[in-house]
């Protein structure tokens, strides 16, 4: 049965909410959404970032050498908290400071590497972007009470997983808004 979460299109984020602009950021110039690779010890942070909307690769049991390869074959930003992995990937090398998932959400809004969520959303598990699916698809394939109770599903076409809004989708939430994001700006 298919997994509770989601971002959904129609509730979220169709633009860069004005808080999102970078502090003392001038810029006006559309955000072009970067890609990452998050190294091992970052799987709920690329999920989250997948969530959002954003190209995330992250694969646990690759070492630093070929999160580093991959990186530089990709032109994708290399999410760590390992300086001198950072270091190693020079302008690809994104240092993260703190353990803690919203704190290192911060990070990336307050340096302006992400500027909100995307108006797609990817699933956690692959990275693929999620497709919408029709109630009637998805009748058979989520519990009864989801059913009854949800008129958004979500498929990923990779893994054939089904997402729906659901208490995942609540904890994003109060974190863009704990982080000053909302979809109800102006
Ligand atoms: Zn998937």
């Amino acid at each position: 049965m298919g997994i509770e979460f989601v971002t959904v299109r129609r509730i979220v984020f169709t633009r860069v909410p004005a808080l999102m602009i970078p502090e003392g950021g001038k810029s006006t110039k559309p955000h072009v959404p970067p890609r990452f690779v998050a190294d091992a010890m970052l799987g709920r942070l690329a999920k989250w970032l997948r969530m959002m909307g954003y190209d995330v690769t992250f694969r646990a049991d690759v070492d630093d050498v070929e999160v580093l390869r991959h990186a530089r074959a990709e032109g994708r930003l290399l999410l760590t908290r390992d300086r001198l992995l950072a270091r190693r990937a020079g302008s690809l090398g994104v240092l993260l400071v703190s353990q803690r998932l919203e704190e290192q959400l911060r990070e990336l809004a307050e340096r302006g590497v992400i500027q909100g969520p995307l108006a797609t959303t990817r699933c956690p598990l692959c990275n693929t972007v999620l497709v919408a699916l029709s109630r009637a698809a998805a009748r058979d394939r989520v519990p009864p009470y989801v059913y009854q109770t949800q008129d958004a599903f979500y498929e990923c076409p990779e893994c054939q997983r089904v997402y729906w809004p659901g208490t995942h989708w609540q904890n994003v939430q109060a974190t863009w808004q704990a982080l000053g994001w909302s979809e109800d700006e102006p």
